[in-house]
């Protein structure tokens, strides 16, 4: 050990598991248009962030969040609004 910890004071924290991510989820294209299991567009059902899966690929790199919720967040924002004005 570095420091000695033969003798006090000693300090503690309360430390407990918690879901960081869920890995997983339903799978997107480009245009963040939800795909059905023959990979086909689902009509009118968009997705983005942790609700999808497969972005990260394997695993997920921490920080990747922020690609996955804002680009992909926007991007489904506008697709979404396009597919609701063709209507
Ligand atoms: C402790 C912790 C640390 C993290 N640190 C990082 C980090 O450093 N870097 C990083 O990139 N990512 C990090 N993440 C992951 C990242 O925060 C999440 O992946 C991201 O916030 C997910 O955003 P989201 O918009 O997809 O989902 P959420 O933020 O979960 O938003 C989903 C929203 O939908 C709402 N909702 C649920 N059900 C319904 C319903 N039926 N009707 C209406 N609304 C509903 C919820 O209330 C919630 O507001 C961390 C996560 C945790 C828990």
């Amino acid at each position: 050990m570095d420091n000695d910890l033969s003798g006090a004071p000693y300090h503690a924290i309360k430390i407990a598991p918690g879901i960081h991510y869920t890995m997983g989820g339903v799978k997107i294209n480009t245009n963040t248009e939800v795909l059905n299991k023959d990979g086909k567009p689902i009509p009118g059902l968009f997705a983005a962030g942790e609700v999808t899966g497969g972005l990260h690929g394997q695993n997920r790199i921490g920080g990747n969040s922020v690609a996955e919720i804002i680009i992909f967040g926007r991007q489904a924002g506008i697709k979404s609004a396009e597919f609701v004005k063709a209507q």
